[in-house]
């Protein structure tokens, strides 16, 4: 036993995790830090500087990883190619259960969707924080915007997050590098979104790029970014944000970790007696071996549907419907953003232009919904993200030309093409769940999930204002052929999915504290996306960054004065 003894645990090493590591570690606690997946250390990214030509089936994916992945190639979704396949679980193994339609997107390895994510990083609002309290949806949060303002701050001075300060209340500002730079389409578009529609504004993209050096020097390993805008498989320059090369090396560094892969936890230790968790039980992915760890206290962080499956796993006496779940609540609640609406144009008039380099960013148009003076029949609100660039000579695929012709008008530019797409807030609802269905199991004998969500009456009226303002914006700037899309999505494929261990005041209505702490058992904290209590309609990742560093604090400080 001694030799499985640590001071902290922590379950998973993707966005979450490798911030939980990083800040127990840099506070001397010995971390054991487990993964389900393989590792990948950093640079170990095998597609990464692959030219165009030495991708076999032109970079798409043959018949057989569409057997092999058909939920990750759902129309909602982008990721199955030969550069970035090997990133994404294989359905066939690692199945669920659902009883309305989910769309879940994982990725099994160290650094878990830090590899894949799409970087854009943004802080929630004092609005958002308050907004369930004030128009009593679900709980209220258990904290505010002064509670994790200083967090943000902290997290984005070390992973680097690129944009511009705006003065705006429902968008704080942050500690940024310099904005990317919008394309000319994109200035004349924001020109005409201010002059038109008051209260509306557009902004170059925050993203977890590197547009300059680092401002510290505690990330040897990470370079500014080169504009290739292949980020999704993995970057050897550093120049994103990922858990492989930011904070997984921090923890590194400190001596105080040790990693353990193809770690499938699937139960937390309970010890009546003392009143806590004592450890976790782990499977071997490759040989089935069973171990057992021991530590004071323990950092959920594998992933919203991860730690929830963990959770709800781990029946005892003391908690027969899963741990922590006094309330109830526990696999409650689902959230994800709204994903799949908006509308794109043609724009004339700017031809002789041009831009360089693959900027691996876009615009975005923060919320105006309900903010301020606006008032909906709906509740919250959505932003948009989107780009406007030259089509290339794939436009010509189509076309009725061979030969010289074709080459010649392949050497051109097309013509510039605007899109756009909405983001929108789910609200918590108890009738969005997520369960064991004991009676499937895995390959490795553990019992699927089943999710049973759909978007509700608020979602849809957000989905059709999403679509209805896209088309009204392109059309009010002037621009042609202005058609909506409508991509057929299920909750889960804005891969923001979130909520099913909510935070709040109250033990009978939540599973977490205003510290990510269990209510029932005080040295357990889950930092991914469960602990959510509204969802913002911003991307969150950064959220569960600044609060887990937040929690990790809190725990060492607890660990100190003997509370836990
Ligand atoms: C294509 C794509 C684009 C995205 N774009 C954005 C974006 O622009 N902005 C944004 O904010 N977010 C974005 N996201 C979402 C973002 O990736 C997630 O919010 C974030 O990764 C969640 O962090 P996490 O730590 O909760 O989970 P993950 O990063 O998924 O990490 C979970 C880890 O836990 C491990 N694990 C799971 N179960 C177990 C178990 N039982 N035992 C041990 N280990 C386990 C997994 O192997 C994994 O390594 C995007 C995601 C994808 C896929
Ligand atoms: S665009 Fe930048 S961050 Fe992305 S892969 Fe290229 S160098 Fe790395």
């Amino acid at each position: 036993m001694e030799k499985n003894t640590y001071d902290a645990i922590v379950v998973g090493t993707g966005v979450s995790g490798g911030w939980a590591a990083k800040e127990l570690t840099e506070q001397g606690l010995k971390t054991l830090v487990l993964d389900r997946g393989p590792m990948v250390k950093h640079g170990d990214y095998p597609t990464a500087m692959k030219a165009p030509w030495e991708l076999p089936y032109g970079d798409e994916p043959t018949r057989h990883d569409i057997e092999r992945h058909p939920i990750h190639t759902r129309p909602s979704f982008y990721g199955i190619t030969q550069s970035t396949k090997h990133w994404f679980v294989d359905d066939i193994d690692n199945p669920y259960v659902e009883t309305r339609p989910f769309d879940w997107f994982r990725g099994y390895h160290v650094g878990g969707r830090s590899l894949m994510w799409g970087r854009q990083s943004y802080r929630l609002s004092p609005m958002d924080l308050e907004a369930n309290g004030k128009e009593g949806v679900g709980v209220d949060w258990p904290i505010r915007y002064e509670d994790i303002a200083p967090w943000y701050d902290y997290v984005e001075h070390f992973i680097g997050v690129s944009g511009s300060v705006e003065h705006l209340p429902q968008l704080p500002d942050g500690d940024f590098l310099p904005p990317m730079e919008l394309t000319c389409v994109e200035k004349d578009f924001r020109d005409k979104v201010s002059g038109k529609f008051g209260g509306r504004k557009l902004i170059i993209g925050r993203t977890a790029n590197l547009s300059a050096p680092l401002k510290h020097d505690k990330s040897p390993q990470r370079a500014p970014c080169q504009y290739r805008n292949l980020c999704m498989r993995g970057c050897p320059f550093g120049a994103y944000f990922s858990s492989n090369s930011s904070t997984l090396p921090a923890a590194e560094k400190t001596g105080n970790m040790t990693m353990v892969t193809n770690a499938i936890v699937y139960e937390l230790i309970y010890d009546n007696d003392k009143g806590k968790a004592t450890g976790v039980r782990v499977l071997d992915a490759e040989t089935g071996h069973q171990t057992e760890y021991f530590a004071k206290v323990i950092f959920m962080c594998a992933s919203t549907f991860g730690t929830t499956h963990i959770l709800l796993n781990s029946t005892s006496s003391r908690f027969p419907n899963g741990f922590g779940n006094d309330s109830g609540e526990l696999g409650h609640n689902i959230m994800d953003h709204l994903f799949g609406t908006g509308a794109h144009a043609v724009v004339d008039g700017f031809e002789d232009r041009y831009y360089s380099g693959r900027r691996p960013n876009g615009f975005y148009i923060p919320r105006y919904r309900n903010v301020g003076n606006d008032k909906r029949p709906y509740l919250r609100g959505f932003g948009y993200q989107g780009g406007a660039s030259r089509r290339d000579w794939t436009r010509l695929v189509d076309t009725p030309m061979i030969g010289a012709s074709l080459k010649r008008a392949a050497q051109d530019p097309g013509p510039w093409t605007i899109s756009m797409m909405g983001f929108g807030e789910m609200l918590p609802s108890h009738r969005n769940k997520v369960t064991l269905d004991h009676s499937r199991k895995d390959k490795y004998g553990l019992p699927l999930l089943n999710f049973d969500a759909a978007h509700e009456e608020n979602e849809k009226a957000i989905a059709k204002e999403i679509i209805d303002d896209a088309l009204e914006m392109f059309s009010a700037a002037g621009y042609r052929d202005v058609r909506s899309f409508a991509v057929q999505a299920n909750v889960g494929a804005g891969i923001h999915e979130m909520g099913t261990a909510r935070m709040g005041r109250d033990p009978k209505t939540s599973v977490l504290n205003g510290w990510n702490q269990m209510h029932a058992c005080k040295n357990v904290f889950v930092t991914d996306g469960s602990f959510m209590t509204s969802s913002g309609c911003q991307n969150p990742s950064l959220t569960y960054m600044a609060m887990t560093a937040r929690a990790a604090k809190h725990a060492v400080d607890e660990l100190k004065r003997g509370n836990i």
